[in-house]
């Protein structure tokens, strides 16, 4: 008995010291409140957890050029087209469920009337109007970087927040746009005033900056699909650049496999700090408690019933085994609220623990990463149907179909950074007409459902790529089904 459970720690020692992580990241975080630390000192106390997500973010750029061309390259050309069709198929349909669970249970439980109505919710911020066209151009023309090396630090969102015309009554209107803003786009932000229309009245003005990411992903995956498929197409002038793609994988993956022995300190620090900068959980549950809630049974439902079920109906496995080999990745989308910066240890834990075939994580995980998120679009529809009720405004069917498709495409388009799907959740209200600047309502607990969703996102992703491993596992020439590892993972 002895023997088998030093075993079991020595093959799951960097799960438990994951799960370990979480756990006591969670009671320093309580415990240190009592302190109540300035800003400054919590960002001084949060430093390991700011080291980690520096050096998974590190690996984003190589991981996704390196891992997605030798993808493609690799595979043939019928191969990469179905693979491609069944992930897009994957990606869409499970959106979309996501999409329409989310509008039942906000309808349903109407969690903005009774005590939390909008009287009883402080709301400070300004307006924002952000045309979905202008946010669908932006999606296609991220889609075509005009300069490679400008892609790698810069995505494409100013028309987005193109001249955002605000009466500037108080100050005070203007800063409190700046958290969202600066959450989410980064230190890079700032205000350009075109025209003062009248001194102190009316300005237009308008974002400049670049996500925190700090990279075009979708420019990159555009560019990185092609190069690969027409390298292997090249014959034997093209095997040396897909060899020297596949070593520089291989060397990131090694790098990856080194940061996430770290990721378990980082991660105590990560969470310790966010707990420290919670505002009061007393008022925060008594003003969006079923708010909360209403989101929170959502990704429930989407993550642990929906989801698995996909996987077992077309999978015939266990998903819970198969989800206990991503169990690290999760853990890690719940400290960084990134499902980009997540990525690296998704890739190892698919490739290590699950055994996934390396032609199918690489090329579907980067894509997933960026595309898919399942918890960002349910959250959006909920979040505006929210906003509605609290309003007092009741949507139309037809209304409510716009939500589900905007929340669908803002989900895509939102980044895998922070609170990006707060920022795209702009699009959402603009589209039927809703009160943007009525985001501040659920500022507050942004930090927390962020999270959250982004652990479903990193799930979904992850479920995703089992699932086209097993639906193209022909077409890999594989003898064996790539997912029976997923016996061996628990
Ligand atoms: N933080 C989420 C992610 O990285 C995006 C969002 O804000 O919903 O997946």
């Amino acid at each position: 008995m002895g023997f088998t459970c030093k075993q079991f720690v020595k093959k799951n020692a960097l799960l438990l010291a994951t799960v370990s992580g979480v756990v006591l990241g969670i009671v320093l975080g309580i415990a240190m409140r009592e302190a109540k630390l300035s800003q400054l000192d919590i960002a001084y106390f949060s430093f390991p957890g700011d080291i980690l997500l520096r050096m998974l973010k590190m690996m984003i750029l190589p991981l996704i050029v390196c891992s997605l061309i030798t993808g493609v390259a690799t595979l043939d050309q019928k191969a990469s087209g179905k693979l491609g069709a069944l992930a897009v198929t994957y990606y869409m349909t499970t959106t979309l469920i996501a999409v329409i669970i989310g509008i039942v249970l906000v309808v349903t439980i109407n969690p903005a009337t009774g005590r939390a109505g909008k009287e009883t919710i402080d709301s400070t911020g300004s307006s924002i109007s952000v045309e979905a066209v202008d946010a669908l151009t932006d999606l296609i023309r991220n889609l075509f970087p005009e300069n490679l090396v400008q892609a790698c630090f810069q995505q494409f969102i100013t028309s987005q927040y193109q001249t955002m015309r605000e009466p500037i009554t108080e100050e005070r209107n203007i800063t409190s746009l700046l958290p969202i803003v600066n959450e989410t786009i980064g230190t890079t932000v700032g205000y350009q005033v075109t025209t003062v229309v009248e001194q102190n009245v009316t300005i237009d003005y308008r974002l400049v900056g670049s996500y925190k990411l700090g990279i075009n992903v979708l420019g990159m995956i555009s560019f990185c699909i092609t190069f690969g498929i027409i390298i292997g197409r090249m014959g034997d002038e093209g095997v040396i650049l897909v060899k020297f793609f596949s070593a520089f994988n291989e060397a990131v993956m090694k790098i990856v496999g080194i940061v996430i022995w770290y990721a378990p300190i980082g991660i105590i620090f990560l969470i310790a700090g966010e707990i420290m900068k919670m505002e009061d959980p007393a008022k925060v549950l008594e003003q969006l408690g079923l708010y909360m809630a209403t989101v929170i049974a959502g990704l429930a439902i989407h993550g642990i019933l929906v989801l698995p079920l996909i996987y077992f109906i077309v999978v015939r496995k266990n998903p819970f085994a198969y989800l206990s080999g991503v169990l690290q990745a999760l853990l890690t989308a719940v400290a960084t609220s990134s499902s980009s910066a997540t990525l690296p240890v998704t890739v190892n834990c698919l490739e290590q623990n699950n055994k996934l075939d390396k032609r199918v994580t690489r090329f579907v995980l980067p894509i997933g990463a960026t595309i898919n998120m399942d918890g960002t679009a349910l959250y959006e529809a909920v979040a505006a149907i929210f906003i509605a009720q609290a309003n007092g405004i009741v949507l139309n069917f037809g209304q409510i179909v716009t939500v589900s498709v905007t929340a669908t495409f803002a989900s895509i388009g939102a980044a895998g950074v922070p609170q990006a799907g707060l920022v795209t959740l702009i699009i959402v209200l603009t589209a039927v007409g809703l009160p943007t600047e009525d985001i501040t309502l659920i500022l507050a607990i942004d930090w927390l459902l962020d999270r959250l969703r982004t652990t479903v996102n990193v799930l979904g992703d992850s479920i995703g790529a089992g699932v086209v491993a097993h639906l193209s596992r022909k077409d890999l020439h594989l003898d064996s089904d790539p997912d029976d590892a997923t016996t061996d993972v628990t």
